[in-house]
């Protein structure tokens, strides 16, 4: 609901902008929002696919140089691809925020915000996680579990990159957690 206090000011302040290419704009909301949408998806998806596995030699060292330069890649390429989907949908809510004279579509254009609002919140938390992992990879304090203190991995950690964690130990909590809150 807070959302709708702030339409007003906006609408008035991109009014004269926007009447003229409103034809345009509205015709043109559905492929953007389906787009907009598939974007989302596909960042989530994508996000630690475009590498090649590691594959260490027999003798190598866990986390050593090139294990740790690895996994910098995977999190920078990570965090480079939230930071362009958080900016594309700040974009897209700025270009649409004034197509909506129909209070029945602003309502339903209200809820997506919310919708994308939230989505880009938990992009952020993601971002600073991404950071917060980045300093311990610096600090050579990546890849072993925070709880019982052995490796972690290097297939899981490819498979989440952030986790602080063991399979085991990650289970572990997850079981307490749902006794917790039912
Ligand atoms: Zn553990």
């Amino acid at each position: 609901m807070a959302a709708k206090a702030k339409t007003p000011a906006k609408k008035s302040a991109t009014k004269s902008k926007t009447t003229a290419k409103t034809k345009t704009a509205t015709k043109k909301k559905a492929t953007t929002r389906k787009k907009a949408a598939t974007q989302s998806a596909s960042a989530a998806d994508s996000q630690f696919r475009n590498f090649t596995p590691y594959q260490p030699k027999k003798t190598e060292q866990y986390m050593n140089e090139p294990q740790l330069a690895h996994f910098r890649s995977i999190l920078m390429n990570w965090r480079q691809e939230l930071m362009e989907e958080v900016d594309r949908t700040v974009h897209h809510m700025q270009d649409e925020a004034a197509n909506f004279p129909d209070p029945a579509d602003r309502a339903t254009q209200e809820e997506e915000f919310s919708i994308e609002l939230r989505t880009r919140d938990r992009e952020r938390k993601l971002i600073k996680k991404i950071d917060q992992t980045i300093d311990r990879l610096d600090q050579e304090d990546y890849g072993y579990c925070d709880t019982c203190g052995i490796e972690i991995g290097l297939r899981r950690l490819e498979a989440r990159p952030t986790a602080t964690q063991c399979v085991d130990c990650k289970s572990l909590d997850e079981i307490k957690e749902r006794q917790i809150h039912g």
